[in-house]
């Protein structure tokens, strides 16, 4: 159990808000993974903080523990350690928390985990969402993801006044608390104040309600999407690709189900691959275009080589069909054509 979460219109604004609580602002430094949607960067730019990226481990598409440790070694030495890491769990699969909580010790950095696409999933045995190595976690309940509220996300924390900052902020910097308010006259017979900058990020009833009933299949999601995934793990094998590693001791909630094709042994391009499999009424996509190479960050700075194994990621990758519903018959037809599809 994890003690507060403010429930909110959607995971960009729950990503804000956490980073508003954090106190990012002016003069910070947010580090995220480039391979995740842009809301995990944009939250930042939002606080008027700025954004830089730590490349991935090309096993499990994560961000890289080592190579956040040796930025972090960097940064302290000239002097621009970030104050707050946005590890994503990408797809689902858990981020080697322990260790990112380990540097944020040494290295006094804050933690928001950008849980979009992991509500369900575990780390050393309890569910992502408890906030042990983190300040705060956030879910989106956007259609695609793994429970829906229409539009909606939630911030999780165990720390009750990072709460209370993200609810003044989902509600116009209102608080209702007498001790925070200012002293007026015993005529001013108004129950809240406005002491700080919110904004109206709240979720409606009506999406709540549809989020309760969702909540109670959850487990049911997760099993069948696992049953999925081991089915691809196992049959996936003797093609030329290769699948997403999960960290030991953490269980994906498989959101995605990203693949990494050989292209040395496919004589194909990504593009043909991904064409052919179109054609065939495979609805395969790609997750995600590293956020840097978006052309608002290229025009902050950033460039093409700035984060290799993210970019190598990028022109190899492929996600396939993955969601609970899917028949048995139609993964056939799934492993079939992408068999097809990689052998001529
Ligand atoms: C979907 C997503 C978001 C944003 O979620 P919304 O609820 O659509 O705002 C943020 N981060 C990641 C990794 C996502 O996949």
């Amino acid at each position: 159990m994890v003690d507060h979460a403010v429930a909110v219109s959607n995971a960009t604004c729950a990503l804000h808000i956490a980073c508003l609580a954090l106190d990012v602002g002016p003069g910070d430094v947010v580090w995220t993974s480039p391979v995740t949607f842009v809301a995990s960067a944009n939250c930042a730019l939002y606080c008027n903080a700025a954004v830089d990226f730590v490349d991935i481990d090309p096993r499990t598409f994560n961000m890289s523990v080592e190579l956040l440790k040796q930025k972090l070694k960097k940064a302290e030495a000239a002097g621009n350690l970030p104050s707050v890491v946005i590890p994503v769990h990408f797809g689902g699969q858990p981020c080697d928390m322990a260790s990112i909580h380990a540097l944020g010790q040494r290295y006094d950095f804050r933690i928001i985990e950008d849980a979009s696409h992991a509500i369900g999933a575990t780390y050393e045995e309890s569910p992502i969402g408890r906030c042990e190595y983190s300040d705060i976690a956030v879910f989106s309940f956007h259609p695609v993801k793994i429970i829906t509220t229409g539009e909606g996300g939630m911030t999780l924390t165990s720390d009750q006044m990072l709460a209370e900052r993200m609810r003044r902020c989902r509600t116009h910097g209102f608080t209702h608390n007498r001790e925070e308010m200012q002293p007026r006259p015993s005529d001013e017979i108004w129950n809240y104040q406005q002491i700080s900058l919110g904004y109206n990020y709240r979720m409606t009833d009506i999406q709540a309600a549809l989020g309760t009933s969702q909540l109670t299949r959850l487990d049911e999601f997760i099993s069948r999407r696992n049953q999925i995934a081991q089915r691809y793990d196992d049959e996936l094998q003797d093609l030329p690709v290769r699948v997403q590693q999960p960290f030991s001791k953490a269980l994906s909630s498989y959101h995605l189900y990203p693949i990494r094709l050989n292209l040395g042994e496919i004589g194909k391009s990504q593009r043909q691959v991904y064409d052919a499999m179109r054609n065939a009424g495979i609805l395969v996509n790609l997750h995600y275009i590293p956020v840097y190479l978006q052309p608002y960050y290229e025009a902050l700075g950033f460039t093409r080589g700035y984060c290799p194994e993210a970019e190598s990621y990028y022109r190899e990758a492929l996600t396939i069909p993955m969601y609970p519903a899917m028949t048995d018959d139609q993964q056939t037809l799934v492993i079939e054509t992408l068999r097809k599809v990689l052998s001529n």
